[in-house]
């Protein structure tokens, strides 16, 4: 068992403030869950440093070009330095790694979205929740006074659905306690971490409202909030709706936009929604599985503004952006990966924020429609690191076995026709020594290399010995690895 130092495991993302942690001296009389993966070889991300040598190329390089502007309709917003940047990448292991103005603490706008769907969902379920607003990309701005067909809002993640979303947040509880019930799901999502509320945000907001007012009219008037779709449905959680009650949650909607956070906090939160909804420091379970899938379907369609189906296409994660600048994205199963920057695009995304994950996602596979084993890119997902490794073991298998549709497939399927087993064998090694004729002729056709070693320094000629045929196919081969 390897022992490690504080400062190794600092090297590996292990976070000063990780409470699993805070007795730590060295792994010889301490061992935790993370240190159990750790020495079983069962981290989710086997090539850290790699992965994280990327995030630092791509941040430097994204970093000079601070390209598009402040927002100005919460007037709040426009006076924040413009030239803040940060990034934070949390994985599901609760390993840390982070870049760039780490101290700056902004408002999560937007971005408190789908966590306030997440809380209603896990009270409410998602029929009732979703007899009050749909589930569709509105194709339309985040703020347009539009409704669907039912006279609901398109989709949670747009203000009147974050609106319409909130007016379902503990009803029959005063604003101070339903302000208090959200705000302790948000306190553990990001392990106890910094997080406040911001008055002057807040207030700021509020009086420029306008237009949230006008949407929340919109769907009073349309007696949205008081029947929803299906009066039936809404009768089983016997809805009230009384004057006074859209101020009311108008303003703990913009409550909620008004929560601050650190990027440090942002990556907790992102990362407990790639890992199924348990807070990767704390183990808590915050959101029941079947929430994680409805908040990550939801981000993945609606999470991006005008843009959602541009992210989708091109990056391919789910992603929410707030107009102060954060973006948080979700890489399911392996971690959150988030940045600061605020700056706007013109449709309302951070700009070095898009462009971060543009690169980030032609350089890494974790695109949801990559393919999982022919890629050229670099592998975040241990289990498909594994995977090649598979491909590899059957390749031999198959050269052995002289099975050439198999050697084919594997070789489709990205795996490297070198591949070493752990005695530093290759199939070419294999189909020499066992004197496979059809599989020699095939592996060198995909450019076995005839000089790579194994562990007793041999070459694929050295196995040959006296068989003619066999040397005559290794030295005529145009190979020159
Ligand atoms: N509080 C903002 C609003 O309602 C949130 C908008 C956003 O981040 N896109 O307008």
């Amino acid at each position: 068992m390897t022992n490690y130092s504080r400062k190794s495991l600092e090297d590996i993302g292990i976070h000063s403030e990780d409470p699993r942690f805070k007795n730590f001296k060295n792994t010889k009389d301490f061992t935790n869950n993370f240190i159990t993966k750790l020495n079983n070889g069962l981290l989710e991300i086997s090539n850290w440093t790699e992965i994280t040598n990327i995030i630092t190329d791509i941040y430097n390089e994204v970093k000079l070009d601070n390209d598009g502007e402040l927002p100005n309709y919460i007037p709040q917003l426009s006076n924040i330095d413009d030239s803040l940047f940060a990034v934070t990448f949390v994985s599901v292991d609760g390993q840390v790694f982070q870049l760039g103005n780490l101290d700056s603490k902004f408002c999560v706008q937007s971005c408190s979205k789908p966590i306030t769907y997440g809380i209603i969902l896990e009270n409410y379920g998602e029929e009732i929740v979703h007899n009050f607003v749909g589930k569709e990309p509105s194709g339309r701005n985040f703020n347009e006074l539009c409704l669907n067909e039912d006279n609901l809002p398109h989709n949670p993640l747009i203000n009147s659905g974050a609106i319409m979303v909130t007016s379902l947040l503990e009803p029959d509880k005063n604003q101070a306690q339903r302000f208090d019930f959200s705000f302790s799901y948000w306190k553990k999502l990001v392990a106890n971490n910094y997080l406040a509320f911001n008055n002057s945000i807040y207030l700021s907001e509020k009086d420029t409202a306008d237009r949230n007012y006008c949407l929340g009219y919109m769907m009073q008037e349309k007696m949205a909030f008081q029947n929803g779709k299906d009066v039936k449905i809404t009768n089983k959680i016997d809805r009230k709706w009384n004057i006074g009650d859209l101020q009311k949650n108008l303003e703990l909607y913009f409550q909620f936009c008004s929560l601050d956070i650190t990027i440090l906090g942002a990556g907790l939160l992102a990362a407990t929604l790639a890992n199924g909804g348990i807070q990767p420091w704390t183990y808590e379970k915050i959101f029941k599985c079947s929430t994680i899938q409805h908040i990550l379907s939801m981000m993945s369609t609606c999470g991006m503004y005008d843009f959602s189906g541009e992210w989708s296409y091109s990056i391919g994660i789910p992603a929410k952006s707030g107009v102060s600048g954060l973006i948080y994205t979700v890489i399911p199963g392996v971690g959150g990966l988030v940045t600061y920057s605020p700056k706007l695009d013109k449709i309302g995304n951070s700009y070095r924020g898009v462009n971060f994950f543009k690169l980030f996602s032609k350089k890494v596979n974790i695109h949801m429609y990559e393919n999982h084993v022919n890629t050229e890119k670099v592998i975040i997902k241990h289990k498909e690191f594994n995977n090649k490794k598979i491909l590899g073991f059957l390749l031999l298998e198959a050269s052995y076995n002289q099975d050439l549709y198999t050697i084919r497939e594997m070789i489709a399927k990205g795996c490297d026709i070198n591949f070493q087993d752990y005695d530093n064998r290759t199939a070419l090694h294999v189909a020499v020594s066992e004197q496979k004729l059809e599989s020699i002729k095939l592996l060198l056709e995909f450019k076995a290399s005839i000089e790579l070693k194994d562990r007793w320094g041999k070459t694929p000629i050295d196995e040959a010995t006296n068989d003619t045929r066999i040397i005559n196919l290794l030295t005529n081969s145009d190979e020159t690895f």
